[in-house]
């Protein structure tokens, strides 16, 4: 099996190519991103003047900035960065899908108490949620905790119109997480309502999603743009938890993503198991190519059974109201993607010109533009139901 010379994606990864030097396509498309954002002395002047410009928009409002919070490292860095380094006056906007881990939330009010920051937070009705959520087990798709990726970012546009800001933060780094292959996971506001109407008990109430005409109304009339000011700074994941720890108090969770339990249990159980999809495989390549963890480390490390709290695996039973036997038909019954529903795809496809125009306007994140209006040839369309092996190796944590 051919192998990338210099990260660790291989052939199993979809519409994975390597050029004449055993590089692979993802580590090249990283080149460009490293170009197009730079850190250092480049990226730190893109944000001061970001930073100015921001302050002339939010002269007449009470806060400058929404800054998406999880209590997680890179949020809370954000928070950090935007008011103390940038000068900024943030407003912090917490998405609460109820599964949230104590630590988290402990972290959340850590850090916006200390920077004197307030927070504005949506809290889901947390049976409309179970309901949603169980949905999507149904749905036997691996985006099972799309409703809360969603949620989320509408929550964000929610808290700055409701302020009357023009900006959003987000706390996405690809040099650390990397950049996930297409086809692996999907998500849009037509998929959640189709898959909920289709397996439900209980209409979309109190879960703000994220509509195209809604979020085309907040983009281009009210001109809210997201900004991920982490792009532009040498961001060394390690060194901002001890930083974090020192100066707020603020505990570590133990693993990305596992500042919340479903997105714990989707990234540690559900996907590994049912899908044959590792999350470590992009975070650790992310990691190599910014020279934050050794190639040789990845390979060691990957080959590790990954970590599962079995306790998680019972909460998520016992609230979702599922018998033993009926978890075990769902995890065993066929896959199915997003392609099995309606969504807007064929939609961003047709309109791909149009997001070109919007990501250029910095409207849309670059990696909306080039993954959900990219049109797939049937071989890519094949390549990119390919799957790992059946199961990735999960086994109980220590604690
Ligand atoms: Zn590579």
């Amino acid at each position: 099996m051919q192998v990338c010379t210099r990260c660790i994606y291989d052939e199993r990864i979809p519409s994975i190519v390597f050029d004449g030097q055993g590089v692979c396509n993802y580590c090249r498309q990283t080149e460009q991103f490293e170009s197009e954002y730079p850190t250092g002395r480049a990226g730190r002047k893109i944000l001061d003047e970001l930073a100015d410009k921001i302050k002339r928009d939010g002269r007449r409002r009470d806060y400058d900035v929404v800054v998406g919070v999880s209590g997680g490292c890179d949020s809370s860095y954000l928070l950090y960065l935007a008011k103390e380094e940038l000068g900024l006056r943030p407003l912090a906007v917490h998405f609460d899908n109820t599964w949230n881990s104590r630590i988290a939330v402990e972290n959340i009010y850590r850090v916006t108490r200390k920077l004197k920051i307030d927070l504005y937070t949506h809290v889901v009705d947390n049976r409309e949620y179970n309901d949603i959520f169980k949905s999507f087990f149904k749905a036997s798709v691996p985006e099972i905790d799309t409703p809360a990726d969603l949620g989320l970012a509408a929550t964000h546009y929610l808290g700055a119109r409701k302020y009357g800001l023009k900006y959003i933060f987000e706390g996405h780094s690809f040099r650390t997480e990397g950049i996930s292959p297409p086809g692996w996971f999907y998500m849009d506001a037509r998929y959640v309502a189709t898959i909920q109407k289709k397996f439900g008990t209980q209409p979309i109430k109190t879960l703000p999603n994220l509509w195209l005409g809604r979020w085309l109304r907040w983009t281009i009339l009210n001109g809210i743009k997201k900004v991920r000011p982490l792009y532009y700074i040498d961001y060394d994941k390690e060194e901002v938890k001890k930083f974090l720890s020192e100066e707020f108090d603020w505990q570590w969770y133990g693993g990305h993503h596992m500042e919340n339990r479903t997105a714990y249990f989707t990234n540690n159980f559900h996907l590994p198991r049912k899908f044959g999809i590792d999350l470590r495989f992009c975070e650790f390549s992310a990691l190599i190519r910014n020279g934050q963890m050794s190639r040789e480390e990845a390979l060691e490390k990957i080959a590790e059974p990954k970590p599962f709290d079995e306790d998680i695996l019972a909460e998520i039973k016992k609230r979702l109201g599922f018998s033993d036997d009926q978890f075990d038909r769902i995890m065993n019954a066929p896959r199915k993607t997003y392609r099995d529903y309606k969504t807007y795809k064929s939609l961003f496809e047709r309109l791909r010109w149009f997001f070109w125009i919007m990501y250029k306007l910095e409207l849309v994140p670059k990696s909306f533009y080039t993954k959900y209006t990219k049109k797939y040839s049937d071989e890519e369309l094949k390549s990119l139901t390919r799957i790992f092996d059946l199961p990735v190796p999960v086994e109980k944590a220590v604690d």
